[in-house]
């Protein structure tokens, strides 16, 4: 599995190495005056989304050096040294604005992901011990296994709901308060 993973992570690199190549190449052969800077973003989102912050933070770099040669070498004249690294500076931002918000987004739902799952997990034990307590935990009352609605102890059924650890009393009033 973690050789699998590797893979996954190594062709993710390549893939965004290789978009960013033919980005800059195509930039290169249609001239300077027409602007490619959107399609640059799209390797380090990739990026970003799949690999994280850092190595999206790494594309921007690429993907600014890919804009810069193609900027260059398309035809682009500036009447200043620093309007070019005005430029580049803007698109580098641009970039890592792009990629650490992408990355954040995406971490996010993972956690969240996990989250629910955990959730789901916690709940699912809560249930089952709710169907095992012996007494009702809000009175104390011990259970009348005939009296709790053919409710069978056994762990392969959980209860649907939480409510199936409470005495019938208990139970009504618990609906009431809802
Ligand atoms: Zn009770």
């Amino acid at each position: 599995m973690f050789a699998k993973f590797k893979y996954r992570v190594f062709l993710i690199y390549f893939a965004c190495l290789a978009m960013l190549g033919l980005l800059g190449w195509l930039d290169y052969s249609t001239g300077y005056e027409l602007g490619f800077f959107i399609f640059y973003s799209a390797p380090v989102g990739i990026a970003a989304w799949n690999l994280g912050r850092w190595p999206a933070v790494g594309m921007s770099l690429v993907a600014s050096m890919a804009w810069a040669l193609a900027d260059s070498y398309g035809g682009q004249k500036y009447s200043t040294r620093f309007a070019f690294y005005w430029n580049n500076g803007i698109h580098f931002a641009s970039f890592i604005i792009n990629a650490v918000a992408i990355a954040r987004i995406k971490l996010e739902l993972d956690q969240r992901r996990q989250l629910v799952a955990d959730l789901k997990a916690v709940r699912t034990a809560l249930q089952t011990v709710a169907g095992q307590l012996p007494s009702c935990p809000v009175c104390g009352q011990s259970h009348n296994r005939e009296g709790r609605a053919g409710t069978e102890l056994c762990v392969s059924q959980p209860p649907a709901e939480l409510d199936a650890a409470l005495c019938e009393p208990c139970r009504s009033l618990s609906g009431k308060s809802k």
